[in-house]
């Protein structure tokens, strides 16, 4: 029995706004079960990679296959049917302002399955507790959320229907400290105890060396390296080297001796003293 291990196969892909080249001939692969990330400056093309991957925008070359299925090769029907294996966590939340959050976790519910309503509100329930969230802030609405408890909603959300693969956009952006950590805590624990594929891009060092397995570095329209945090931060290319070696870099790097040491404390905070 040999699982197929790329969940996601990105060969050749291409892209560009006008003159503007984007991506030029990417080749990346993500692995089941592994936490992979992508950085790179503002404005080196994360985002549009990323929509890219869920079907929101096509490359101009090259293939994408996503759960062995060939993005370019994809009538409606199973676009939809792809869509539903996935669950995806946008930078600023996407919750619907005019539906609690119980009723925004729920809406993937109601519009994938024939399930009854209590039932939903129970998936519901179960997904927030998930994330770490009151019972009671199924109730609210998004207004009514803090930053970090807005993060967990979105995740719930994006859970709702068992995912097998996970997109993040920058789940700690905006978060202060604490609730970035708890973030940190939680991306962990979905791999560990549901075995899910988790893409995400963010500028999070600590969210990185805690939680990525593979980081891949974009800039110039290529792939500048691909490793763990810290086969990167010996390597020596000038984006990379760029990439560790801000003043936030140098704080970040303090984690990896405690992650040597098992960051097992029972803290969720993590590194979290060193974030701004
Ligand atoms: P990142 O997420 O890495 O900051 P993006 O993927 O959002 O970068 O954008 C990459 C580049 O493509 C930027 O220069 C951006 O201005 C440009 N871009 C993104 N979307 C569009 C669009 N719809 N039309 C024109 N240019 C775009
Ligand atoms: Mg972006």
């Amino acid at each position: 029995m040999t699982a197929p291990t790329a969940v996601i196969e990105i060969s050749k892909v291409s892209t560009r706004f006008g003159n503007h080249v984007v991506h030029s001939e990417l080749d990346l692969e993500v692995r089941r079960g592994e936490v992979f990330a992508l950085v790179g400056g503002s404005g080196s093309g994360k985002s549009t990679l990323l929509r890219e991957m869920i079907l929101l925008r096509r490359p101009d070359s090259g293939s994408i296959r996503v759960l062995g299925v060939d993005l370019q090769k994809l009538d409606d029907d199973a676009a939809l049917a792809l869509r539903q294996r996935w669950g995806v966590m946008f930078q600023h939340g996407g919750l619907f302002g005019s539906l609690t959050v119980r009723e925004n976790i729920g809406l993937p519910l109601r519009e994938h399955t024939g399930l009854a309503d209590a039932l939903i509100d129970e998936i519901a329930a179960w997904k927030l507790a998930m994330t770490g969230l009151e019972p009671e802030a199924g109730a609210k609405y998004p207004s009514e959320l803090s930053g970090g408890m807005m993060k967990r909603a979105s995740l719930a959300r994006a859970l709702a229907l068992d995912p097998e693969l996970l997109f993040l956009d920058e789940p700690t952006a905006g978060l202060d400290s604490h609730s970035a950590g708890g973030v940190d805590e939680l991306v962990r624990k979905l791999r560990e105890l549901f075995g899910l594929t988790i893409v995400m891009i963010t500028h999070d060092l600590d969210l990185l060396w805690q939680v990525a397995d593979r980081v891949t570095v974009l800039a110039d329209g290529r792939v500048q390296g691909i490793g763990s945090m810290s086969e990167l931060s010996h390597m020596d290319n000038p984006a990379i080297r760029q990439f560790f070696d801000g003043p936030r870099g140098r704080a970040a790097q303090q984690p990896e001796k405690q992650q040597a040491g098992g960051h097992g404390s029972g803290t969720i905070a993590g590194p979290s003293s060193k974030r701004r």
